[in-house]
């Protein structure tokens, strides 16, 4: 599956690729089913004898080309594409944790992935240990049980912009014999590919930087291919053991390096059905062509927000990690030194109430429940998405009461400045 391209090329070129006659779009395979001319066909569809389309509840062409240019873009061995962020992290834990099983995971991580863990996996059997980002070697270690299966975290932590030190929780999670999961959402593979830091699974909300348009919601999972399952059969069972529900294959001996994800799409999305419309992956290829023009102009935007917040005197703190004076400045310096992603996190001086004045005076940039598209928005977290957390659980995840979550856009930066300097005139 992997070219020699370099990213900005195969945003464009890989995935569809037309013989003769072909479209030259990626066409998108309308279509819940495929026809086949002998029932044996079929048959072995079934037991996964043969690889094919049969439904589209659990595969679907169009997706399969779109998963493959994140893959690449990814550097890495299979991918899928699932119908939202929410669904591509649930399936990356699931699918190698069950009932009685036991997960790591950095406190700073997106809300909706919080919940998902601590509450709603909580119920199915799954306990959740929640780390600091920071956590030394050593702290991590004391996290581990024997019934871990996984450590997730996030490469630039929405909204909180911590920059996760992914060789360290690698180090850490590959020492207790599991993988590494990272949510590469905010940084996308433009600006860092977690796996040559030795990250083994990827997730993304592709509903922000890689659609970048705000017009479907969507996720996808890649594989590295890196982890070694076998050599912990005993902690991964569903991989290493025969599955009843294909007449006994065993996914590492029959697909190899692609024993996570043919797992996930021919036993998750068939009993759980997340799968993305063949529409949505079409527009979040479209998204994919533009996506590093797009990133270089993000980050050299929210460069200049940043540094026009921190110069303004009715702002108590900015933070961004492409800036000199930030906390993970060096590590962004590290894993993303083109860029980091275009969100910033700031506080005024005059706290919760001045931001929500300043923010009702913005005119182009929107108030929004989304973050990570081309048009500049702005959100209060403890007001909107975090709302539901707890003070304590508010600041573990490193969102500040007065905290205003501004995602820079691809619009012409003075007029994002201009913007700002006018609804700060009101405060
Ligand atoms: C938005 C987001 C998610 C959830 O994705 P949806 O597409 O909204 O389901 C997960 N992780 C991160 C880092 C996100 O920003």
């Amino acid at each position: 599956m992997a070219s020699n391209y370099r990213r900005e090329t195969i945003c464009i070129q890989s995935g569809w690729k037309p013989t003769t006659g072909q479209p030259r779009v990626l066409p998108i395979i309308q279509s819940t089913t495929y026809k086949y001319d002998t029932s044996e066909q079929m048959g072995r569809l079934f037991d996964l004898e043969d690889s094919g389309y049969f439904y589209t509840r659990l595969q679907n062409p169009t997706n399969d080309f779109v998963a493959q240019k994140i893959c690449e873009l990814e550097g890495g061995v299979a991918a899928m594409l699932t119908s939202s962020g929410q669904a591509a992290n649930y399936y990356a834990v699931f699918n190698i944790c069950e009932a009685g099983g036991h997960v790591i995971m950095s406190s700073t991580v997106y809300g909706g992935t919080f919940n998902l863990l601590t509450v709603t996996m909580k119920k199915m059997g799954i306990e959740c240990t929640v780390v600091d980002p920071d956590s030394t070697e050593e702290e991590l270690n004391q996290a581990f049980r024997p019934n871990t299966k996984c450590v997730l975290a996030e490469t630039i932590a929405n909204p909180a912009l911590v920059v996760l030190d992914i060789e360290k929780f690698a180090k850490v999670a590959h020492a207790h014999g599991v993988p590494l999961i990272v949510d590469n959402t905010f940084a996308t593979p433009i600006n860092c590919r977690p796996f040559e830091f030795g990250a083994d699974i990827v997730t993304h909300s592709t509903t922000k930087y890689m659609d970048g348009h705000a017009m479907c919601v969507g996720g996808a999972i890649v594989d590295s291919g890196n982890f070694d399952w076998d050599a912990h059969k005993d902690k991964f069972p569903g991989l290493t053991t025969p599955d009843d529900s294909y007449h006994g294959v065993t996914y590492t001996e029959k697909f190899g390096k692609g024993a996570y994800i043919t797992k996930a799409t021919v036993q998750l999305m068939r009993d759980l059905g997340s799968i993305q419309a063949p529409q949505n992956a079409f527009l979040l290829n479209v998204g994919l062509e533009t996506l590093p023009l797009r990133m270089e102009r993000h980050c050299a935007n929210a460069q200049a927000v940043a540094e026009f917040l921190e110069s303004h005197e009715k702002v108590a703190w900015v933070n961004y990690p492409g800036l000199k004076n930030n906390k993970y400045y060096e590590l962004a310096q590290k894993y993303m030194p083109d860029g980091t992603c275009g969100v910033i996190s700031f506080g005024l001086k005059g706290g919760r109430a001045a931001a929500e004045k300043m923010m009702d005076k913005l005119t182009l940039a929107a108030i929004v429940t989304h973050v990570a598209d081309a048009r500049t928005c702005v959100l209060h977290p403890a007001s909107h998405t975090h709302r539901q957390m707890t003070d304590e659980q508010l600041v573990e995840a490193g969102v500040a009461p007065d905290l205003i979550r501004f995602s820079v856009g691809i619009e012409n930066v003075a007029d994002i400045i201009e913007d700002l300097a006018t609804a700060l005139s009101f405060v």
